[in-house]
């Protein structure tokens, strides 16, 4: 499980795993999604948010994002290589049978 650090950036945002989009980092992301979701674990000291979930890429763990949007780039990327590869199936079956967080 990788622990990624998502920096606000200047505009207020943050790449969301959950909704697979760059969002605006306010209170209504905060309670309509990131409290409930599976996924959060921390506010990054009120910088941002910290979401944590299985990673199929090559990244550090933790992982500091401050570039919401390269982010989300990197995740479509990562979401087209996913459905080539065993890992895809390996990624779908640890989701059906765990209570791991994963973004798909
Ligand atoms: S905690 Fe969940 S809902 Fe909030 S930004 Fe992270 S992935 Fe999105």
């Amino acid at each position: 499980m990788i622990r990624h650090i998502n920096l606000k950036n200047t505009n207020g945002e943050v790449y969301c795993c959950l909704r697979n989009k760059v969002v605006s980092l306010n209170e209504e992301q905060m309670s309509r999604f990131c409290r409930g979701c599976p996924m959060f674990a921390g506010t990054a000291e009120g910088k941002g948010v910290e979401c944590v979930w299985e990673d199929v890429r090559d990244v550090s763990n933790p992982l500091v994002v401050h570039d919401p949007v390269r982010e989300f780039i990197s995740n479509q990327h990562r979401k087209v290589a996913a459905r080539d590869s065993s890992a895809f199936l390996q990624h779908h079956v640890t989701k059906k049978t765990s209570s791991k967080a994963v973004c798909l």
